[in-house]
């Protein structure tokens, strides 16, 4: 047997890079010693059993190495992909190229047009832009002898005088080692330009990362999800979970019930909230952020009016700037050729087709290693150790493509779309929470139809409807086209319109008074109850007296990772608000009852549009939340009215740069029958055309009138 195991390790070409290394080594032997284990029963059984054992093994052994070389073939093709993205992603954000394709920041571009995030798009520019330092080193990944990880791993580390040693290091050790010591020698990537913007060292804001999870009844998820579309909104632009839960809590403790007494911790946190919140619009007017920079600070406040936000929501409004950070910009001028927008967008296109058809290729490989162990047969003690050392790429995305592939595999259609690359890596994240087999078909052609900013909000919507009503509302998609009213916001509309008959609302307004003094004070105090909603009645009213907290079920959970301190936050905003002896939810409902009230009573811009438009800019895949702008359609200037359907409400980039300047061009009736234009040319097509959110490749360009200067 030993000897089978030995003539295995024939075929296995021996990983060049780690062929000095122990560690590996230590991991065969696991194997060696499992099948010295397994030898010896042969002997007893006799030899017709060894035989088909023999033959069994083989058969794996052959099996598990054709899978690892697809594997490699792949993953190398991807890399090979990922590396093209960088270089054109870079040449895109140099000057904010993406602008004349009629997107205003780079994470709606990628998710619009590409299907990634923008921290994709960054990660794969700042590998390239530091592989342009670093010749051996690239000529070394060109060669295919250094892996997506072991690239990155010597960017972070390596300089142009010493890349050869560096080079040499990543052959002679493992990807693990030397992710290890780069680590070591430049903590956050210093002295080697910007850190890596993919690098995951469990940290969130440079603080440790720890997940909080709570478990509730649906109901309570369903205002949760109301609560982060609200400090969202409240913020200005789309927050991370854990952003808006740290907004929540803040909000939380300035309305907390009488009596309790900010604890020393809270105090410090909300002080370090505020000051990250002063240090990030700092850093926005100097840096980069393009929908907040220079942009927005040259537009005259009476064409500008600041939507929704009171004074002291607007203090503790959080930036992104992390998130949104630029890579480098090179002071060298591209040729023109290079930096046309339109060619780089389709070498974008083209290189994301090549990643998105290889990514399911090598989730679905992925499964079989993982499903039957075959990491083992190439000597490796676990998964991660194989997918990080053989494969080289990141272990966070070999399991976020299992999760994807064991999700689509539920259905036919999903499965066939997602390997094909039909739809892209957002769209299935975004899809997969409500798929199943009855909808799948539906769902994906909805996909293709919609941008996935639209998407998006259909797919939370359903969801929230999901958790207030119960199995009763179907995950199917809402109709193409339809107002998406959030259906807690519904409630409670519906629940202040019958608030004049006292016996509905006694019980949910005294805990609307319980909960906030300040509600209390607002007309719209009653419409803290959750919960007129017919089907959800007695699940929804009454809600806050222990028995019946008792008797509710929680059957989902709320959970998100932010860093400690934000964890640490939360949970004192919700022992602010606890009961003794009630459950944990209890309090979170109220916490959440709370920031709804005062977030829907705060006073806004008196703007209809703004208010119809969902406080959002309106074109087309655009996330800009802030400096709102209503423009008419029909410029006044061309006799359009002041009719709502001649208004929109557009950020003031895409107003002022975008439609103003001929770049995106609107017409016919808002808000569902605009037709937009993003990136108009005089020499051929825009590059998108849509009808409200809808895609519509097909629609006629020319029949908007040329680029106007004129006001409206
Ligand atoms: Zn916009
Ligand atoms: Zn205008």
């Amino acid at each position: 047997m030993s000897s089978f195991l030995h003539r295995a390790g024939g075929w296995r070409r021996r990983p060049r890079i780690r062929a000095a290394v122990g560690r590996a080594a230590v991991g065969r032997t696991v194997v060696g010693r499992g099948g010295a284990a397994r030898s010896r029963r042969p002997r007893e059984r006799g030899n017709a059993d060894g035989e088909l054992e023999r033959a069994l093994l083989t058969e794996r052994a052959q099996f598990a190495r054709q899978l690892d070389i697809e594997l490699q073939v792949a993953c190398r093709s991807e890399a090979a992909a990922r590396h093209e993205l960088g270089i054109v992603a870079r040449a895109l954000c140099r000057g904010h190229a993406y602008r004349r394709l009629g997107f205003v920041r780079l994470s709606d571009y990628a998710r619009e047009r590409l299907g990634v995030s923008a921290r994709t798009l960054h990660a794969a520019a700042w590998v390239a832009t530091r592989l342009d330092a670093l010749p051996l080193v690239t000529a070394a990944f060109d060669r295919a002898e250094l892996s997506w990880a072991q690239v990155r791993a010597v960017c972070a580390v390596a300089r142009p005088d010493d890349q050869e040693q560096w080079l040499a290091r990543a052959r002679a050790t493992t990807v693990e080692e030397l992710e290890r010591i780069a680590h070591a020698v430049r903590p956050n990537g210093a002295g080697a330009g910007a850190a890596d913007p993919d690098h995951d060292d469990g940290t969130i804001d440079s603080e440790a990362a720890l997940r909080l999870r709570i478990a509730c009844p649906a109901r309570v998820r369903a205002l949760w999800r109301y609560a982060l579309e609200l400090a969202s909104r409240v913020a200005g632009e789309p927050l991370a979970a854990w952003r808006a839960a740290e907004i929540i809590a803040a909000e939380a403790f300035s309305g907390r019930p009488a009596g309790v007494s900010l604890v020393d911790r809270a105090v410090l946190a909300c002080m370090r909230l505020a000051r990250r919140s002063d240090s990030t619009t700092a850093a926005r007017r100097t840096v980069t952020d393009p929908a907040a920079s220079s942009l927005t600070t040259s537009v005259s406040s009476e064409h500008s009016p600041e939507p929704t936000v009171a004074p002291e929501s607007r203090s503790v409004a959080t930036g992104q700037a992390g998130a949104t950070r630029e890579p480098e910009r090179s002071d060298t001028a591209p040729s023109r050729a290079a930096s046309d927008p339109f060619a780089l967008d389709a070498r974008l296109v083209a290189a994301m087709r090549a990643i998105r058809t290889s990514e399911p290729r090598i989730g679905r490989l992925l499964r079989i290693v993982v499903d039957k162990h075959l990491y083992r047969t190439h000597g490796f003690a676990s998964f991660a150790d194989y997918v990080r050392e053989r494969l080289g790429i990141s272990i966070r995305k070999a399991w976020a493509l299992l999760k994807v592939e064991r999700s689509t595999r539920r259905d036919d259609d999903f499965a066939q779309a997602y390997d094909e690359g039909a739809i892209s890596w957002v769209c299935a994240l975004t899809l997969l929470p409500v798929v199943d087999r009855t909808n799948a078909a539906a769902w994906i052609a909805r996909a293709d139809a919609v941008t996935v900013r639209r998407l998006a909000d259909e797919v939370n919507y359903v969801l929230e409807a999901r958790d207030l009503c119960g199995a009763d509302a179907p995950l199917d998609p809402p109709p193409l086209d339809s107002v998406l009213v959030s259906p807690v916001a519904q409630a409670i509309a519906t629940s202040t319109a019958v608030t004049s008959t006292a016996a509905a609302a006694t019980s949910a307004a005294s805990v609307a008074s319980a909960v906030t003094s300040a509600a209390a004070a607002a007309p719209s105090a009653a419409s803290v109850q959750i919960g007129a909603h017919a089907p959800s009645q007695t699940l929804l009213t009454k809600f806050d007296t222990g028995r019946r907290a008792a008797l509710e079920v929680c059957d989902v959970e709320i959970q998100f990772t932010a860093p400690v301190s934000v964890v640490a936050l939360f949970r004192e905003a919700l022992d602010a608000y606890a009961g003794p002896g009630a459950p944990r939810w209890l309090a979170l409902a109220r916490v959440l009852q709370h920031v709804i009230t005062y977030w829907e009573a705060t006073p806004r811009h008196r703007d209809p549009i703004f208010a119809r438009d969902g406080w959002r800019c309106i074109v087309p895949g655009c996330s800009s939340r802030r400096n709102l702008h209503d423009h008419h359609l029909r410029y006044r200037s061309r006799g359009g009215g002041n009719a709502r359907t001649n208004r929109s409400a557009v950020c003031a980039a895409h107003h002022l740069h975008g439609i103003h300047t001929g770049v995106v061009r609107a017409s016919g009736t808002a808000p569902r029958a605009i037709h937009w234009q993003l990136g108009v040319r005089s020499d051929g097509p825009p590059l998108l055309t849509y009808v409200g959110d809808r895609r519509c490749p097909d629609a006629c360009w020319q029949h908007a009138p040329g680029a106007e200067q004129e006001t409206g």
